[in-house]
C-alpha cells in the first residue's frame, strides 16, 4: 500500500522506489477487515471493485456487531455503523434520544434502530443502491490479505515499483544519526534517500538501528496474542464483521466470498494458547475439527516518533493497537498520504518531522482511546479478564474526560467536532460505542420523558429507514455485479 501510494504521486516526478521484501519472512497476513478509508486508497488509484474484489475474494462491509460484550438488558448486542448519507435524517433523533436518557429521561436510545447501516445487515444487503438512488454508504471491505498483498504488488510493479527478493541483515547508521545503507544476506549494500520501514513487528531500522523507543500499551490494552482458523461460508454472505466477547478476549468472523476468517484475540496473562484455541473452537463448532489453527503474539503500541532522521515506520513497524476496530491498514493509509505532499514541498526537516509525527500519534492515541472504550465499559463478571478491563483506570487523560461528561448527562458532541478529545472517531462512533454498551442510569432510576424529550417518533425512523433499504442491493447479487460506487460521502458529514 505505501509503496502504490507513493508510486501514484512520487514515480511521475523522477522518484525511484524499490521494495526490498525478504524470501523467508512471510506476511502476518491476517487483517482481513477494512474501515471505509480504503475505498479512497482504490479509488486514488483508479482501481475499480470490479477488477480487485473478485481476485481477493472480498466481500462488502457495512460495520461491526459486537456480541456479548454488555450484559445490561437490552444492550447485549449493537452495531457500529459506517456511515451513510441518509444519517444526517436520523443522527439529530438519535443525539437526542441519547442525551435525554442521560439526563433520566425513559426513551428509546439504543443505535441499532437509527441507522441505515444497520438494518442493510439484517437484511442482508449490501451497501451499494441501485442506480436511481443516490444515497451512498461510506462502506469497508472484508479480504483475503494475502490474495490483496499479490494484488498490490503486482499493480505496484506495473506503476514502475522496482522488487528486489532479499533479506536484509541489518542496516549501517551514520554519524548524524540517519540511515547510511541497508545491507542484505544476499551480499547487496543499498543507499537510498528515504528508507520506508515496513518490516513488521520486527521493527528492524527504526527500532533495531535507529534505537527509537517502542511505547507499550499493555496497560491500556491486555490482549498480545491470536489464534486464527478459517470456517465454511453459509448460504447467505453478510456484510459486517462480528466481534463476540469470549472468555479472555474476543473471536472475529470476517465474511468472504468462499471462506469466513476467524480469530480469537486474547490476553495470555490470563488464558494460555491452548485454551484460547479450544475456546474458539468450540465458539465456532470446530471441536472435532482438523482444521489447522495459527497462533500468533501481538506488540501493541506504538514508536514514540514514527518518521526519525531518513526513516519513516509504517504498519506494524510503526505500531499496533489491536484488531478490534480493523484500523491497521488505514492508519497505513493516512500514514502514507499524509507523508507524500511533505516530500512533494521538499519539507524534509526538523520541523516537518516533528509536525508529522505529532499528528500520526495523535491520532493513533485517538484509536487506541477508542478501542479502550469497549474493554473499560464491558459490565462482564464471568471472569478475572472482564473484571480487570472495567477495573482498569490506565486510561488517557482525554478517555477520561469523555467518560466523566457522558455520565455527568453532558452533551460531549462539542468536544468532540472541536476535536478536543475522542480524535480518530466522529460523534456517530462514541455515540454508537457508549449508548450500544448501554452506559446510561439505572433503568430503575428513569422517569417518563416530558413532551419535548419525546418528540420524534420511532415508527417515522422505522418507516423511513425500512423503506430507504429496499434500495440497495442482496449482498450477493452486489458481489456479482460490483455496481459502481456513487459519489462518495464528505469528511463532513462522517463527522457530522
Ligand atoms: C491478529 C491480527 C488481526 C489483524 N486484523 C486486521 C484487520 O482486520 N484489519 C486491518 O486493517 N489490520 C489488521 N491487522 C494488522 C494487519 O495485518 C497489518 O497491519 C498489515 O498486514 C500490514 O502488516 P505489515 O506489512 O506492516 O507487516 P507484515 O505483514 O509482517 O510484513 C512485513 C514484511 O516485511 C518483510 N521483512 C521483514 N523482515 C525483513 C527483512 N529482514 N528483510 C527484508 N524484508 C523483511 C517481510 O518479508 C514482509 O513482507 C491484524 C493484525 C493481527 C496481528
Amino acid at each position: 500500500m505505501t509503496a502504490l501510494i507513493f508510486a501514484h504521486s512520487l514515480i511521475p516526478k523522477g522518484v525511484q522506489i524499490t521494495l526490498l521484501e525478504s524470501p523467508a519472512v512471510p506476511i502476518i497476513g491476517v487483517g482481513e477487515g477494512s474501515t471505509p478509508l480504503l475505498r479512497g486508497f482504490f479509488d486514488m488509484l483508479g482501481i475499480e471493485e470490479a477488477e480487485w474484489m473478485p481476485a481477493c475474494h472480498a466481500t462488502y462491509k457495512c460495520g461491526i456487531s459486537f456480541e456479548d460484550w454488555s450484559t445490561k438488558p437490552g444492550f447485549e448486542h449493537y452495531f457500529h455503523p459506517f456511515p451513510s448519507m441518509l444519517d444526517i435524517m436520523t443522527m439529530t433523533q438519535f443525539i437526542h434520544n441519547v442525551e435525554a436518557r442521560l439526563r433520566g429521561a425513559n426513551l428509546y436510545a439504543h443505535p441499532d434502530r437509527f441507522f441505515l447501516s444497520a438494518r442493510l445487515v439484517a437484511a442482508r444487503r449490501s451497501p451499494k443502491a441501485r442506480e436511481d438512488f443516490p444515497f451512498d454508504v461510506l462502506h469497508g471491505y472484508h479480504f483475503d490479505a494475502t490474495l490483496l498483498g499479490q494484488f498490490l504488488h503486482k499493480k505496484a510493479l506495473e506503476r514502475g515499483v522496482r522488487y528486489k527478493s532479499c533479506h536484509v541483515t541489518h542496516a549501517t547508521v551514520n554519524e548524524d544519526g540517519a540511515i547510511g545503507s541497508v545491507h542484505t544476506r544476499e551480499g547487496e549494500t543499498i543507499t537510498a534517500d528515504l528508507y520506508v520501514d515496513c518490516t513488521g513487528f520486527s521493527g528492524l531500522l527504526l527500532q533495531k538501528a535507529l534505537k527509537v523507543p517502542f511505547l507499550s500499551f499493555a496497560d491500556n490494552l491486555f490482549n498480545d496474542a491470536a489464534v486464527a482458523m478459517p470456517s465454511p461460508m453459509e448460504d447467505a454472505i453478510p456484510s459486517q464483521t462480528v466481534s463476540t466477547a469470549l472468555k479472555h478476549g474476543w473471536a472475529w468472523k470476517i465474511p468472504l466470498t468462499n471462506r469466513f476468517g476467524n480469530g480469537y484475540v486474547y490476553s495470555s496473562r490470563f488464558c494460555t494458547t491452548d485454551a484460547a484455541e479450544v475456546e474458539l473452537r468450540q465458539h465456532l463448532g470446530l471441536l472435532d475439527s482438523h482444521v489447522e489453527a495459527r497462533h500468533l503474539k501481538m506488540k501493541v503500541g506504538r514508536l514514540a516518533t514514527p518518521w526519525h532522521a531518513n526513516c519513516l515506520a509504517i504498519g506494524l513497524a510503526q505500531g499496533f493497537v489491536e484488531p478490534l476496530e480493523a484500523t491497521a491498514l488505514m492508519v497505513i493509509q493516512y500514514m502514507a498520504m499524509n507523508f507524500v505532499p511533505l516530500l512533494e514541498r521538499g519539507e524534509f526537516n526538523e520541523e516537518a518531522r516533528a509536525r508529522y509525527n505529532a499528528l500520526v500519534n495523535r491520532n493513533f492515541d485517538g484509536i487506541r482511546d477508542y478501542i479502550c472504550t469497549h474493554y473499560k465499559t464491558n459490565s462482564r463478571t464471568d471472569t478475572e479478564y472482564w473484571r480487570a478491563n472495567a477495573a482498569n483506570m490506565n486510561l488517557s487523560d482525554n478517555l477520561k474526560r469523555i467518560f466523566s461528561a457522558w455520565t455527568a448527562g453532558k452533551s460531549i458532541v462539542p468536544g468532540l467536532r472541536a476535536q478536543e478529545f475522542g480524535q480518530g472517531y466522529p460523534v456517530m462512533s462514541w455515540f454508537a460505542i457508549l449508548s450500544g454498551m448501554g452506559i446510561f442510569p439505572d433503568p430503575s432510576n428513569l422517569r417518563p420523558p416530558n413532551a419535548q424529550e419525546a418528540r420524534y417518533s420511532l415508527s417515522e425512523i422505522d418507516d423511513l429507514l425500512n423503506r430507504c433499504v429496499a434500495n440497495y442491493f442482496d449482498h450477493k447479487e452486489a458481489l456479482h455485479q460490483t455496481p459502481p460506487s456513487k459519489p462518495p460521502l464528505t469528511l463532513q458529514l462522517y463527522f457530522w
